[in-house]
């Protein structure tokens, strides 16, 4: 007989970014009543990627048809806007010129045309000289417009899902112990000591969601490998009126500096990806050698190291010189000079490796017993919270029926 067990809650979520907080929001929609505790081990929500980012509604034109990505982000991103103007959360739809500055670009550009139809995408083709219709000062030689990318306040909309989802949300509550019982339940304790006992898990631990998988016992066969993104703000933003992209190189999607204005008027530049010492490693004086040590412990990050040397060459040499991250910047805004750019907050990628090197593209959601694991929630995650969200509680309820 199965001994009588007090859970304090039905599903435990770990993480109070923006996906942790969007699996409890579609948690409590989904299956009223359902008792969702939510343990952050900061002060507030959304201290991490979720709250240093570059704040882009994307709108999912980059990613292969029938990914998650691309399913999630088109319909996250018409859901961000809906989600934003309800509760009256700082938003716009300004659209954004992806710009080919070189004619080794432009087959690629005309790629990302087709793949924007196939995900249903309108996209608006420009010859060089029509560039200035939407950005003076901008140069290239052919451009597409994309309508339906947007800007928005991603902390905002994290608070407002807190708030809403009606969970129980416990800050300043760290995990760092899990005992899962496979037919009874997972208790976790927090560093002060706390136990919470719930029925099933969830991990939305962003940047350490390897960790918490592995103190479930469940291996997540990936490491989380940080990269840190830093940007610049610009001092004279009259330069760019809405957001600039370059055409992605698809070795590296999620790279290439771009121009972004932000909903507080700001203009930012960035973000380049160098490696970051600690997992929360903001700047180059943040290491953590335990980190840093499994880091260097997995397979998959010498891999990366191997196969990408040069290009992370490029991306060091910008991280340490602003002349060189100017030379970048001046492809797209020839007007920019290295002192208009001012060092601003950086943020960290949560990128999942696979042990052979393999950097994982799409969203990455697995599940052990009574525990659901998001292990890549990288770039356009935040776009495409509220899907991401219906699909992890999806799987928390429908385990949650059969414990
Ligand atoms: C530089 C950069 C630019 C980006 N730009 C964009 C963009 O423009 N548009 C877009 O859609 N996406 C963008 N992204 C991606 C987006 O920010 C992330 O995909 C998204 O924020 C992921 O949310 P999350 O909740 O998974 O992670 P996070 O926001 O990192 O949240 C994870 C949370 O888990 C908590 N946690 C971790 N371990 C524990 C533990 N043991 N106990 C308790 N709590 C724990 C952390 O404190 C953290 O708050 C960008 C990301 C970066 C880094």
């Amino acid at each position: 007989m199965r001994p009588e067990i007090a859970y304090d809650c039905d599903v435990l979520v770990v993480g109070g970014g923006i996906v942790g907080l969007s699996t409890a929001y579609a948690i409590t929609r989904a299956a009223p009543g359902t008792r969702v505790t939510v343990l952050e081990k900061e002060a507030g929500p959304a201290r991490h990627q979720t709250g240093r980012n570059s704040g882009v509604i994307h709108s999912g034109i980059y990613y292969r048809p029938g990914s998650l990505k691309a399913r999630f982000a088109v319909r996250g991103a018409a859901e961000m806007v809906k989600f934003c103007a309800e509760y009256g959360i700082a938003h716009a739809v300004t659209g954004k010129l992806i710009v080919a500055t070189e004619r080794s670009e432009l087959p690629r550009l005309h790629g990302l045309v087709q793949r924007g139809r196939e995900n249903g995408i309108p996209v608006r083709e420009l010859g060089g000289s029509q560039i200035a219709e939407y950005e003076p000062e901008v140069r290239g030689l052919a451009a597409i417009h994309v309508g339906t990318t947007g800007i928005c306040d991603f902390v905002g909309v994290a608070r407002q899902l807190a708030e809403a989802s009606g969970a129980e949300i416990r800050y300043g509550a760290r995990v760092e112990r899990v005992d899962r019982r496979p037919e009874l339940g997972v208790a976790v304790r927090t560093t002060a000591g706390d136990v919470v006992r719930a029925r099933v898990l969830v991990n939305c631990a962003g940047l350490h969601c390897d960790e918490v998988a592995r103190l479930t016992g469940d291996d997540p066969e990936m490491r989380i490998v940080p990269f840190r993104g830093e940007y610049y703000s610009l001092a004279r933003p009259e330069l760019v009126r809405g957001l600039v992209y370059p055409v992605p190189d698809p070795a590296f999607p999620f790279l290439g500096v771009h121009l972004t204005r932000g909903i507080d008027g700001g203009v930012h530049i960035g973000p380049n990806a160098v490696p970051a010492l600690a997992r929360e490693g903001y700047g180059w004086g943040v290491v953590r050698p335990r980190e840093l040590g499994a880091t260097l412990a997995w397979p998959g990050s010498w891999h990366i190291a191997r196969r990408h040397w040069r290009y992370g060459a490029g991306e060091l040499r910008r991280s340490v010189s602003r002349a060189a991250f100017t030379t970048a910047v001046r492809r797209l805004l020839p007007a920019v000079t290295a002192e208009d750019l001012v060092p601003t907050a950086a943020g960290v990628r949560a990128q999942a490796v696979l042990r052979d090197g393999t950097l994982v593209d799409d969203f990455l959601i697995k599940e052990g017993a009574r525990a659901v694991h998001v292990l890549n929630a990288p770039s356009p995650a935040a776009t495409a919270s509220l899907p991401i969200g219906r699909e992890v509680a999806g799987r928390a309820l429908a385990m949650l029926a059969t414990v």
